[in-house]
């Protein structure tokens, strides 16, 4: 069954991990026995070969870069030049990448059309797979002439923040509103047919930013605060709200996410009891809100800075997603609501949006 996946760092990997996901798995994981500067190293579960065995035709790629002012403990650049840079290397890796004939970016509907066509029934190896560009946290877009630019370039969703505080907006463990900034960049945002991304958006941002921006909202990688209560996730009333504007929500698979009381570095997915049919709890929680199975999907987030130290414990690739769809069907979801939860609510999202 083709997957859809809402949410994936694939070049934060290739540039700040120096994880060369052409290679399988095995020769990734290899290459950084040897190294422990971050937590995941070795503990990959992404590349190409294990995207295509799952199915995995179409997703979400990003570029990802945040910038810091003077006081900001977390990591980030000192201006936002830099962050700007930093974006565009990751686009020349992704470019790079189309060159090789692995990734194909995905911008229209007749591009997005055309590569339904090709990954339904049995795509032939070495298919390239799919990818829609999105930009997590807009610290990178110095000016709004740098937004259009992107567009041109085939940006097509944006997240305006990321953790802690940006410069259109506040993210996850932050406060406050997006202030003017933040409602002129939803205005060009509008006007380019950006999705915006509502992830991520503390609660105050989330609320103005829906105010504000008329055009199509989707949440990429959310999970539900009802099931794990952390600002990161979504209340009802948002999930609701979200609903609401015909979003669809992609379901995260970072394990912090999945269950109340992780500590980082600490909680292991064994002793969490975390398993992979915890993902379709959140997806449940969603539908159940909504009455249908039309708003959720899948948006893995799989190596966003972490891996199998921090993902269900019967995770090894990426390549398990295609037990979900069992899974789905052992809750009794049926065929058709199994198929839009894994590929076809966000294809209806995009051709709404592309149409
Ligand atoms: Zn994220």
């Amino acid at each position: 069954m083709l997957i859809f996946d809402a949410h994936l760092d694939l070049a934060m990997n290739a540039l700040e991990w120096n994880r060369d996901f052409t290679m399988p798995i095995e020769e990734i994981r290899q290459r950084e026995q040897a190294k422990t500067d971050k937590p995941d190293r070795g503990r990959g579960t992404v590349c190409f070969p294990e995207m295509r065995r799952s199915g995995l035709g179409l997703c979400v790629a990003t570029q990802i870069a945040r910038f810091v002012k003077p006081g900001n403990p977390l990591s980030g650049w000192h201006s936002p030049e830099q962050a700007w840079a930093q974006t565009q290397g990751q686009l020349a890796w992704y470019r790079a990448m189309e060159d090789r004939g692995e990734l194909l970016q995905v911008k229209d509907r007749a591009g997005l059309e055309k590569q339904l066509t090709v990954w339904s029934g049995h795509p032939p190896p070495n298919t390239p797979i799919g990818y829609i560009l999105s930009l997590e946290g807009a610290d990178s877009i110095v000016t709004l002439k740098h937004l259009e630019r992107s567009y041109e370039q085939g940006l097509r969703a944006l997240g305006p923040a990321h953790y802690g505080p940006g410069t259109y907006a506040q993210g996850t463990d932050a406060t406050g509103g997006i202030g003017q900034r933040g409602r002129d960049l939803l205005t060009e945002m509008e006007r380019l047919n950006i999705i915006l991304d509502a992830t991520h958006l503390c609660d105050d941002s989330f609320w103005e930013a829906l105010d504000h921006f008329p055009g199509r909202v989707w949440a990429s990688h959310s999970n539900c605060r009802a099931l794990v209560p952390h600002n990161r996730q979504f209340s009802d009333d948002q999930i609701k709200a979200l609903i609401q504007r015909g979003a669809v929500i992609g379901a995260p698979l970072d394990a912090w996410m999945m269950v109340p009381g992780w500590v980082r570095r600490q909680t292991t997915p064994e002793s969490a009891g975390l398993k992979l049919e915890r993902m379709i709890d959140h997806i449940d929680h969603i539908c159940q809100l909504a009455g249908n199975a039309r708003h959720s999907g899948l948006g893995t987030d799989l190596d966003g800075a972490f891996g199998r130290e921090q993902t269900p414990a019967d995770l090894d690739t990426i390549a398990d997603l295609a037990r979900v769809p069992e899974m789905l069907r052992r809750r009794g979801y049926k065929e058709e609501d199994v198929n839009g939860i894994m590929h076809g609510n966000f294809l209806r999202f995009l051709r709404e949006t592309w149409k």
